[in-house]
């Protein structure tokens, strides 16, 4: 589905308490196979979405988001009472990458690149599925 202001996608934590509405179409998707996502996540890669800031809102839960700010990163946002992340910030302060699992349904975008795959899982081949492919960080 394709977000709007009228028709916003929504999102949050899996214990429910953070909400938040996404107002228009996502940007970029992709996946990111750095180490700090897989610890973050538990798992060989996450998956992203960049929006806006402007067209991204809290809608509650706001109290029990907390942040990890690496000192050579962004900060890293999840729930304090489920730790389920769900967005963090971007090389551009005006966009938020948004966990794509904390999506509702549908994000009505795919991931589209795979970035820092120069540290991939050694334990889960990367899939040779014609995405992109990036040592590092893609070039915003
Ligand atoms: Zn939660
Ligand atoms: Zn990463």
């Amino acid at each position: 589905m394709t977000a709007s202001p009228e028709s916003p996608l929504r999102g949050g934590c899996g214990c429910g308490a953070v909400r938040f509405e996404v107002r228009a179409p996502f940007l970029a998707a992709w996946y990111c196979h750095c180490h700090r996502c897989q610890h973050r996540t538990g798992t060989s890669c996450s998956a992203g979405a960049r929006i806006a800031r402007a067209d991204f809102e809290i809608l509650g839960g706001a109290d029990l988001i907390r942040a990890w700010q690496p000192p050579d990163g962004n900060p890293k946002s999840y729930c304090v009472e489920c730790g389920n992340h769900l967005f963090a910030g971007s090389p551009d302060p005006d966009f938020v990458s948004i966990r794509l699992g904390a999506i509702d349904g549908d994000p009505g975008i795919r991931p589209e690149f795979r970035q820092w795959v120069s540290s991939a899982a050694t334990w889960e081949p990367i899939p040779d599925d014609g995405l992109r492919r990036y040592e590092r960080s893609a070039p915003w």
